[in-house]
């Protein structure tokens, strides 16, 4: 069974004004699409084609065709889902005392996760992890490479948020200005969706 493009759980204005239709239009239609049709072509008649896109991740990032059309697929499928319209507002509940104690408080969680997401040079995520020990962990990859991937953040971290600081992710709307578009981020988190994978990673 080929991988598949997930659909939006939205639709493409859904996010605005924080994050415009066309960028939405063009990022899942296009350029999470074209992840998806690459990694078919890269494992098309190979012993990977059986393998899950977690598995994909985790044992072939050797694999430059891997490690960023199966990367761009995993991290655009999770980027989607912790986003939803109307949410925003803080984390609660048992991810709530999580961030505190990782981080001091909500708002230090934020300006340490800006931090990760502005100073990642050229094109990249952000990454909220559970660690191994159950902790928080907050970190930054390149290009379309992942927590999953071995080497890219502490052994065993699990992500449940990220945010996709590539251009094209931002550009149309925002151009250069990065730190408008991570701002804007906080106002589209679906905290109820970072915390079940919270709770699943655990
Ligand atoms: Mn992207």
């Amino acid at each position: 069974m080929a991988h598949q493009l997930p659909p939006l759980p939205y639709a493409f204005t859904a996010l605005e004004p924080h994050i415009d239709a066309r960028t939405m239009e063009i990022h899942h239609g296009k350029h999470h699409a074209t992840y998806v049709a690459k990694l078919n072509e890269a494992i098309a008649g190979t012993e990977m084609e059986g393998l899950s896109l977690e598995e994909l991740c985790a044992k072939h990032s050797d694999k430059p065709a891997i490690r960023n059309n199966g990367g761009g697929h995993w991290n655009h499928s999770l980027f989607w889902t912790i986003m939803s319209p109307g949410k925003g507002g803080t984390p609660s509940g048992e991810l709530a005392s999580a961030i505190d104690s990782a981080f001091g408080n909500y708002e230090e969680f934020k300006a340490k996760f800006g931090q990760a997401a502005l100073t990642r040079f050229g094109s990249g995520w952000a990454w909220l992890c559970v660690k191994a020990d159950g902790g928080l962990a907050i970190s930054s990859s390149a290009n379309q490479d992942n927590p999953l991937m071995p080497g890219v953040c502490e052994p065993g971290s699990k992500p449940i948020l990220g945010l996709d600081v590539w251009e094209h992710a931002y550009y149309l709307h925002y151009q250069n200005r990065r730190p408008d578009y991570v701002s804007a981020f906080w106002n589209v988190v679906d905290w109820d969706a970072v915390s079940a994978r919270y709770q699943a990673a655990k």
